[in-house]
């Protein structure tokens, strides 16, 4: 009669287990299934991006080809130097990034030319009308 008892609860004790084992398989499996998804969506912003940087970077040879050659040389040379600003615009005589003004015989020079580079940052400048 004993033996037979704790056989019952043997059982009892072994189907709990079954249970708990498949309740946290049944996690994992949820768990799986959500980073499968986050990872599908990542994919698809990685292909997403690759094809903006594509369309990018053939708009940029594009605006390229319209610049002289001058112009572009300057822009590669002092891009990273120039915090990436390397354009300027003369506002009231003075440079648009720097604010410095611009010294009188500069400034005729670039309004005749209407472009030219800023004496205090280096900055390539245009005057607009
Ligand atoms: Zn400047």
């Amino acid at each position: 009669m004993k033996l037979a008892y704790e056989t019952d609860e043997l059982k009892e004790k072994l189907k709990i287990l079954k249970e708990e084992n498949i309740k946290k398989e049944k996690e994992i499996m949820k768990k799986l299934e959500e980073i499968q998804e986050e990872l599908e969506d990542i994919e698809y912003e990685k292909k997403y991006t690759r094809e903006k940087i594509e369309k990018k970077k053939k708009e940029m040879e594009e605006l390229r080809k319209k610049l002289p050659e001058e112009i572009l040389e300057f822009y590669d040379k002092y891009r990273e130097s120039l915090g990436g600003k390397v354009v300027a615009v003369v506002e009231n005589g003075a440079c648009s990034v720097c604010t410095m003004k611009i010294p009188g015989k500069v400034y005729s020079e670039i309004i005749k030319g209407k472009e030219g580079k800023c004496p205090n940052c280096g900055r390539w400048i245009f005057y607009i009308e």
